[in-house]
């Protein structure tokens, strides 16, 4: 009997068999995936329920298209009387605002006082006239954070925020959080272009591709991936062509027209809100520039498509590939 039992005991574990677990929905514009590796579904079920609960609050809270978004109520209001947000909200505007003045202005959410006038679908750009006029709303200094209050305001009328690159990355890091509470050690969210992978794939590192910028379903590059955020930004997301010129929805905010330098940028970074953040900063900074921001950041990582199609490496990437074993 004794001898039984403990052959049971033995054999438990050995049966209890896990596997990977994954749903995707539309969401924030683009698709959803939440992946979990468990032994058991129903509870597998459960957290990946939270874990989208989590990403769609975020959806709601920081969709600039929603009038009923929080999002809209600080771009209606802020200019009259600073605006009292969630905590989510500040965190992601205060972060956005660290990588503002870390680039000097290449990340800029008040991109949208010009941004608001394209519509990438219609194929419709603003005129000259019209970007003349709003250029100077770009300003991220016009946007000022009260942290004991926890409020926005702007000081320049007809400024507006869209928090569209660094929101996705922000809602990743929230889904992941619902996976770490409930003690999962493997698994995958990502929102489009921005994921973040917690623990490896089994006993190795997960392969992610990055999309090829002008050849739709190819990767440019493979690489093995696990704990990490990565996100990418490129200029055939969004897009549309006006004769030769690329119109797409990263803009170079002292212009406030489609960034041209690079077509992708990859950013590695511990936390998918700063990959998401960076990728589209690096965009905007090209790549000597970029690469040189990437650099000085410890942890971080960015593999860049230039605007001929070659590839650039951050330093620490290049140190890896050329280590010998
Ligand atoms: P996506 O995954 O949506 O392609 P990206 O990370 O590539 O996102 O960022 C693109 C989005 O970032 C745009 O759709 C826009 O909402 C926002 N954006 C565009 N230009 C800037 C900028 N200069 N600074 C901050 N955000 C920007
Ligand atoms: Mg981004």
């Amino acid at each position: 009997m004794r001898l039984l039992l403990f052959s049971l005991l033995l054999f438990l574990p050995l049966q209890a068999s896990a596997e990977w677990y994954r749903e995707t929905r539309d969401m924030m514009g683009t698709q959803v995936d939440v992946e979990l590796w468990s032994e058991n579904a129903e509870q597998a079920g459960i957290i990946i329920a939270e874990a989208m609960t989590a990403l769609q609050r975020v959806d709601r809270t920081m969709n600039p298209l929603n009038s009923e978004s929080e999002l809209s109520a600080v771009n209606s209001r802020a200019f009259t009387a600073p605006v009292q947000v969630s905590e989510d909200i500040y965190r992601v505007v205060e972060r956005a605002l660290y990588y503002s003045r870390l680039s000097g202005g290449a990340f800029d959410i008040s991109f949208a006082s010009v941004g608001r006038f394209y519509d990438y679908r219609a194929g419709r750009a603003p005129s000259d006239e019209l970007v003349a006029e709003n250029r100077d709303r770009i300003n991220f200094r016009a946007i000022v954070l009260d942290a004991e209050q926890r409020s926005i305001a702007f000081t320049i009328d007809g400024l507006q925020l869209d928090l569209g690159g660094i929101a996705k990355g922000f809602a990743v890091d929230s889904g992941i959080e619902v996976l770490e509470r409930a003690g999962i050690v493997a698994g995958v969210v990502s929102a489009g272009g921005d994921s973040r992978i917690l623990g490896d794939y089994g006993d190795r590192p997960r392969m992610i591709g990055i999309k090829h910028p002008r050849k739709e379903d190819e990767f440019a590059v493979m690489i093995p991936l696990s704990d990490t955020a990565i996100s990418t930004s490129g200029d055939y997301e969004r897009f549309f062509m006006e004769g030769e010129t690329r119109i797409h929805h990263i803009l170079d905010p002292q212009t406030g027209r489609s960034s041209g330098k690079v077509q992708s940028v990859s950013v590695l970074a511990p936390h998918a809100i700063d990959s998401d953040a960076l990728s589209t900063t690096t965009f905007v900074l090209g790549v000597n520039k970029g690469l040189a921001l990437i650099n000085s950041l410890p942890g971080v990582e960015a593999i860049i498509i230039d605007a001929g199609g070659r590839l650039h490496y951050s330093a620490g990437l290049l140190r890896e590939a050329s280590t010998d074993y």
